[in-house]
């Protein structure tokens, strides 16, 4: 009887951690329990690169998508991310930018239009050889169950400890992980050791570095930060983005300024769409919310 029962109860852990794991994976990216998977077609093809290293090019052509059938979220948006530089998506709080993230990622599959990478429409390559390509920093991390090494790891299985510890220093994190005191082994998570919206998006950096993905999509936190955490953060921004195809989700502009290409959203649609300089000249939404942001920092500055 007790042979029988260590079995089941160790099965019954395993089956637990990997129900959690689900649920991290759901929560990670933000997706309700409601959303319907998205199927492989039939013989689908891995995608192919033209130049890995530098990565590819995306292409959303004319995109329509509702996540329920009564409400459109984006309304024909079109863009190209050149291969090997930053896009980033701006705009008020519901315009669709993370929606762009977790179409890229298809998580959901669009009503009509077409997502390509380096021209090849994503609805018809294996998703696994997709999602192998793209590094994500979501804008809530949660965080596994398990060490805070794990969680690094996780986004190359088999890494050593160096390559953990180099990731975890160009996110800035490693010395917090060191003054902890099981160090990389400190569990965190729910059961565990409680970090900072900071802290866990730097985990996801760490892990996201240690990938090393041809494409690079970033959700920034919407917390409000000082602006120490706030430049240290660009930084990390800047280190994961360098000559990498790159979407950078962003609310503060200064995130921004040096993107090869911004794009203005407001509901569902692409409303402007240049550099920094270029939407300045245009005075119009980009500059607005620029300017209002700009003396929210010096209000800041003065209290
Ligand atoms: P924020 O700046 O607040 O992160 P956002 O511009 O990234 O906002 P999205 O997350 O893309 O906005 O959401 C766009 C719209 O889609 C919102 O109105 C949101 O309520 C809706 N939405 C998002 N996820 C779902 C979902 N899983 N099911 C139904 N509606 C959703």
């Amino acid at each position: 009887m007790i042979q029988l029962y260590i079995p089941l109860n160790f099965l019954g852990v395993i089956y637990r951690e990997i129900k959690q794991a689900l649920i991290d994976m759901g929560n990670m990216f933000g997706i309700l329990s409601k959303n319907k998977e998205v199927e492989d077609i039939q013989d689908a093809k891995a995608l192919q690169l033209h130049n890995p290293a530098l990565g590819p090019n995306v292409v959303f052509n004319d995109v329509y998508f509702s996540y329920e059938s009564n409400r459109a979220i984006l309304k024909g948006v079109s863009f190209e991310i050149k291969a090997g530089t930053t896009t980033a998506v701006v705009g008020h709080s519901g315009s669709g930018k993370s929606t762009l993230s977790r179409l890229l990622f298809r998580f959901y599959d669009i009503q009509s239009g077409k997502i390509t990478i380096d021209g090849q429409d994503i609805s018809q390559y294996q998703q696994s050889s997709l999602r192998k390509l793209i590094g994500i920093v979501p804008q809530d991390t949660v965080l596994f169950n398990d060490t805070i090494g794990y969680n690094i790891t996780y986004g190359k299985p088999g890494a050593s400890q160096e390559e953990v510890e180099m990731a975890a220093r160009t996110a800035h994190i490693h010395d917090f992980i060191i003054s902890l005191p099981d160090g990389y082994k400190t569990a965190v998570g729910e059961r565990g050791l409680k970090l900072s919206g900071g802290e866990k998006q730097r985990v996801a950096i760490a892990r996201t570095l240690l990938k090393n993905p041809a494409l690079v999509i970033f959700d920034e936190a919407t917390s409000a930060l000082d602006s120490k955490t706030e430049n240290a953060i660009q930084s990390e921004i800047d280190k994961l983005t360098v000559n990498r195809t790159s979407l950078v989700i962003a609310h503060r502009l200064s995130t921004v300024i040096h993107a090869e290409q911004i794009l203005v959203m407001d509901d569902g649609k692409i409303v402007e769409r240049g550099t920094h300089e270029e939407l300045i000249q245009l005075q119009g939404k980009y500059a607005e919310i620029w300017h209002l942001q700009q003396k929210e920092a010096k209000d800041e500055e003065v209290n």
